[in-house]
């Protein structure tokens, strides 16, 4: 189905962190010029438009009702960043009313139905554009960590020389949310505050430092870790999401389900999936989702010559030299957030033989992982 032109382009969940990025990354790139935009809300319905995003209005000047089935039935295209639960909430009664409109979610729920499509497009634009000329209606960004490794290391898949990966994540907290990186931020002013006599005395010992630091994060309330659950502060979380209950969490299954998907890989497709194992693990940076890989390749191949083909993938890859000054300048979350790059370092065959490559690979996952897919997909329609 081609869109109309100045398509009405329903938009859900602009007020969150992924949904923040997403305004701004649109107002960037112009996309408002090319559509109706409609601003929807669960949690302010009838209210004008805040000064955010006003605008970018064209017609519509209030926020609609995000759970109204004949609003967002009046809307040929829907981006929601709003979560997994609403899209269980909305979706069925929507197409159940015979919308046969464009749907793009940032969630997860529908990532794996047969009827949708995760979108990685530098990655994967041969699999959108084949859905789309069988007539796919759900377009579904990636996981966040899966899609900035393949934006990083994409070129080895592409080559088909991965036997298998595994890897360690180091993921912000802003993975999960606004308030969560709120939440962060108060578990530092308050560890900061707890210790603020000592640091200002530099005599003061650094074991009464860290003891006390120690017992602060221990003695957070239940307000101050209320979306983590533990301490996030000057601490980590090895596990992502929920309990898969065979010792794996979703998140370290998405690692290998989506990549695969997203490289129209695996028995669905029929042809073998790659292998992916990883232990995801939660830090307390700001931004950006990092991962350390090992990578089996299906044959021994010149580091010179893999260095080349990840560097010319995309315009995006920013290839960090495998030394300290480069690395600690250029391969880090500070470095990265923010910017549509994403960086791939430390790259080297391993001790574990010639076949074996070691690699760090950082993105901000608010934009490869989140947003930027989501917006260009919109462009995709547009253009086809
Ligand atoms: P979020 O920041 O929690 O925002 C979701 C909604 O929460 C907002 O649209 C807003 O809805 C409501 N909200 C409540 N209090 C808020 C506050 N203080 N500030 C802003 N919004 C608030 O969630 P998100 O991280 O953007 O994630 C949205 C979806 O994208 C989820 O399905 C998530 O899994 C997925 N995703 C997230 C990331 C990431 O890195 N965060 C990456 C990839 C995918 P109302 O305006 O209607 O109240």
């Amino acid at each position: 189905m081609a869109l109309s032109s100045n398509p009405r382009v329903g938009l859900v969940g602009w007020r969150g962190m992924v949904g923040s990025v997403l305004m701004d990354r649109m107002q960037a790139e112009g996309d408002f010029a090319l559509i109706e935009p409609v601003f929807f809300s669960t949690s302010n319905v009838g209210g004008a438009l805040p000064a955010a995003i006003a605008s970018f209005a064209k017609n519509e000047t209030t926020l609609k009702d995000a759970n109204d089935i004949a609003a967002l039935k009046a809307c040929d295209v829907i981006i929601t960043c709003q979560g997994g639960d609403y899209t269980k909430a909305v979706y069925p009664p929507l197409r159940a009313a015979g919308w046969k409109g464009y749907w793009i979610d940032a969630a997860k729920t529908l990532r794996m139905e047969n009827d949708a499509v995760i979108i990685l497009d530098p990655v994967n634009m041969p699999v959108i554009k084949n859905a789309l000329s069988k007539g796919v209606k759900n377009y579904i960004g990636g996981n966040c960590t899966v899609s900035c490794m393949l934006m990083g290391l994409g070129a080895l898949f592409k080559a088909d020389l991965v036997e298998w990966m595994t890897a360690t994540t180091y993921q912000a907290a802003s993975g999960g949310g606004a308030q969560h990186m709120r939440e962060l931020l108060t578990q530092y002013g308050t560890l900061n505050a707890a210790v603020r006599p000592l640091l200002d005395n530099p005599a003061s010992a650094i074991l009464d430092i860290d003891r006390q630091i120690a017992a602060t994060q221990r003695g957070l309330s239940a307000e101050e870790t209320k979306n983590f659950m533990v301490p996030l502060g000057g601490s980590l979380i090895p596990w992502i999401d929920s309990d898969r209950g065979d010792g794996t969490s979703l998140e370290e299954w998405k690692g290998g389900a989506e990549t695969n998907k997203i490289l129209g890989r695996g028995p669905g497709f029929g042809t073998e999936a790659v292998p992916i194992d990883s232990t995801c693990v939660r830090v307390g940076a700001m931004r950006c989702h990092s991962q350390s890989l090992a990578i089996k390749l299906k044959k021994d191949v010149p580091l010179a010559d893999l260095e080349a083909l990840i560097q010319s993938d995309n315009e995006w890859v920013s290839y960090v030299p495998n030394n300290r000054m480069d690395t600690v300048k250029g391969l880090t979350p500070v470095a990265v957030t923010g910017t549509m790059n994403v960086a791939v370092g430390r790259v080297r065959k391993l001790a574990l033989g010639p076949q074996y490559l070691g690699a760090f690979t950082i993105g901000d996952q608010l934009l490869w992982g989140a947003a930027e897919p989501l917006r260009r997909m919109l462009r995709i329609l547009l253009a086809d």
